[in-house]
């Protein structure tokens, strides 16, 4: 036990931290962790939250997972850092050749770097400087999907610009081309159209000088879980390929199991060009991303002079823990047991959401979504709904009108039923009024 009380650690924070995505000044006070339990995490007051977001999509196998702190423990006691550039470790290197197994195709070249938003960066430099190598310097131009998000530094923003999250910074964003996003739920009659006039705006745009498209590819994950079909999706990787653009899948949240499958990717059949990877990468230990490309985009970095080479890199590249975190994490993941709870948690999804009182019943994976109000408007209902679920001993972020479970994978059937029975009692005993605030994921 820490020898500061809870009240004395919430004092601290109270005057010295700054939290991300949070109101402080209209916030309840945060929890105080004290400990991670599986599904749960331990609150000082004692009680035990399940996480029923993973910790922010990270989290796979549960929290303080034995065997994850095991592999990070003996990492750090044989080595915990190396510069990057000069060295390569048997964790790096390991890990990049089980990746490059994994994922389909001549998906095979792995560049380390530190969180999602770093992963994406990495993508869209290495986008723009393979045509400058190609001596096609004039490929520039970037094409996302309306309501995509890609992280929070400037190329990601600008490239997630339209989430809505970024307005504050609108002038340092450089210019990208947006394309509808054809989101389509349970039921839903209108999706065809709607793919298809995606599609003709991705032919138009990819008509002049297009480097890279960038995708979340089957899930939009923090406009609010927007999900498309996997046809949609073959069809743009289609097109792209055809125009000589390159195609980028920010896996950074449907990566490691969450579609059901290892990567989105393998489930729509597609190899694109470049995938990127964090969040549950290190099953929710520690910060690490990966951004790996197929071999022919490095063999176009290779050459005589300097000034061909990626010159890009973080301080803690391929740190040795997070590969060591990321290898234990791949291990339990690939187990048999691990893909039966996957395939269970979907079970579970179908046969409790349609009872939910809202609208756009969805499901992809561990993934289950519903909007409980009128979408747009952002909503009262979400904040409600956050502190009836935390009330109960469970832990939601709803986005606005948007209610999602996202659970690790170790998640008890009965503490997920008990999670669906709470919202199908919430969502029942309101009508679905829309109200005010933000939309925070
Ligand atoms: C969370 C997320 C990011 C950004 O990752 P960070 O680790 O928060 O920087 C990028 N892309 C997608 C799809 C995400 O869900």
């Amino acid at each position: 036990m820490d020898p500061l009380s809870p009240d004395q650690i919430l004092d601290l924070d109270r005057r010295h931290v700054w939290h991300p995505f949070t109101q402080e000044q209209t916030a309840p006070p945060p929890l105080v962790a004290v400990g991670g339990d599986g599904s749960g995490v331990i609150a000082a007051d004692g009680r035990r939250y399940v996480d029923l977001v993973s910790s922010w999509w990270v989290n796979l196998h549960g929290h303080a997972h034995p065997a994850i702190a095991g592999a990070v423990a003996e990492q750090a006691a044989r080595l915990e850092q190396v510069i990057f550039a000069d060295f390569t470790h048997a964790p790096a290197a390991r890990y990049a050749a089980r990746l490059a197994a994994e994922l389909p195709g001549d998906l095979d070249r792995v560049f380390y770097s530190d969180d999602g938003s770093t992963a994406v960066e990495v993508a869209l430099k290495m986008a723009l400087q393979y045509f400058s190598n190609l001596g096609q310097p004039g490929r520039t131009r970037l094409l996302a999907f309306e309501g995509a998000y890609h992280g929070d530094t400037v190329g990601a923003m600008s490239v997630g610009r339209s989430s809505g999250y970024f307005r504050a910074w609108a002038g340092m964003l450089f210019p990208v081309d947006l394309l509808p996003y054809p989101a389509t739920w349970i039921g839903d009659e209108t999706v065809e159209a709607r793919e298809a006039q995606a599609l003709d705006a991705l032919e138009r745009a990819l008509a002049a000088d297009v480097a890279a498209v960038i995708v979340e590819p089957l899930v939009q994950g923090a406009s609010g879980m927007r999900m498309c079909r996997e046809g949609f999706l073959r069809a743009v990787a289609e097109r792209v390929k055809a125009a000589g653009a390159l195609l980028i899948f920010d896996e950074v949240m449907t990566g490691f199991g969450r579609t059901g499958s290892l990567f989105a990717c393998r489930r729509i059949g597609v190899t694109p060009d470049m995938v990127c990877l964090s969040k549950g990468i290190t099953g929710g230990f520690l910060p690490m991303a990966a951004t790996v490309v197929r071999e022919p985009i490095h063999a176009a970095f290779l050459g005589q002079e300097i000034g061909k080479a990626f010159l890009h890199g973080h301080s803690y590249t391929a740190n040795p823990l997070g590969c060591a975190a990321a290898l234990a994490s791949l291990d339990l993941l690939l187990a048999e047991d691990c893909q039966a709870r996957i395939a269970a948690i979907e079970a579970l999804h179908r046969e409790r959401l349609m009872a939910v009182r809202g609208r756009r019943h969805r499901i992809m994976g561990t993934i289950a979504a519903v909007d409980l109000g009128e979408d747009g408007i952002g909503s009262a209902i979400g904040a409600e709904l956050k502190a009836w679920f935390r009330r109960h001993g469970m832990l939601m972020r709803p986005m606005g009108p948007v209610a999602y479970f996202l659970p690790p994978y170790c998640i008890a059937p009965a503490e997920l039923h008990r999670a669906w029975d709470l919202l199908e009692r919430f969502a029942a005993e309101h009508k679905g009024e829309a109200g005010d605030t933000g939309f925070v994921p």
